[in-house]
């Protein structure tokens, strides 16, 4: 993405601690989706050393094309290990096949991302939100609930993206960061996840 932060910022993750100020910092990074077989813009050499990795389709690096192909570059992202998060999936450019992706996000232990910056940016989205988001419920694939805040004064405001989950009574078990200790259990699974990966 242009004005995206360069390859070695990611590289530097090291000397950002794990805690600061008593809250545990997790470090990763966002990256995109950049061909209809789900490869990603960080390579595993790079993505290995992040402790959480969001996959996303943005408009400027992957461009409108068939449902199809769309449900081909995302089930090929859940393939990848080190992804754990699918990132905002509704855009109405890039429609693809819910039912398919969400049982391969299950099965391949991925994360979908119920996303508050949805309502304020993406509007148009919220539609397909709420069909993926039944999906999760009819799959029981996990999700994440995040803010996307892109500023600080945001962080941990959710307030929407709750209201959308309430009203379809999907089940709190499904969302990994409803407590501290569901969180780290997601991690621990991750941490096995990335090593069996790494033999
Ligand atoms: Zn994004």
């Amino acid at each position: 993405m242009t004005d995206a932060p360069h390859i070695w910022h990611f590289g530097n993750m090291r000397v950002v601690p794990d805690e600061l100020c008593g809250v545990k910092l997790l470090k990763g990074a966002e990256a995109n989706l950049c061909d209809m077989e789900g490869h990603l813009d960080l390579p595993d050499s790079m993505l290995e050393k992040l402790g959480w990795v969001v996959a996303s389709i943005h408009d400027p690096v992957l461009p409108p094309d068939t449902a199809e192909d769309y449900t081909a570059a995302y089930i090929g992202a859940a393939r990848n290990p080190y992804v754990d998060v699918i990132g905002h999936s509704g855009l109405t450019r890039h429609p693809y096949d819910y039912e398919a992706g969400v049982k391969a996000f299950r099965d391949a232990g991925k994360l979908v991302e119920i996303n508050e910056g949805t309502f304020l940016s993406r509007p148009a989205s919220l539609e397909n939100c709420l069909k993926i988001a039944s999906c999760c419920k009819a799959y029981e694939c996990r999700v994440v609930v995040n803010s996307d805040a892109h500023f600080a004064a945001q962080i941990g405001r959710t307030p929407k993206a709750l209201a959308m989950l309430a009203e379809i009574g999907f089940p709190p078990e499904l969302i990994v960061n409803t407590s501290l200790d569901r969180f780290e259990a997601y991690l621990e699974e991750r941490r096995m996840r990335v090593s069996r990966a790494a033999v």
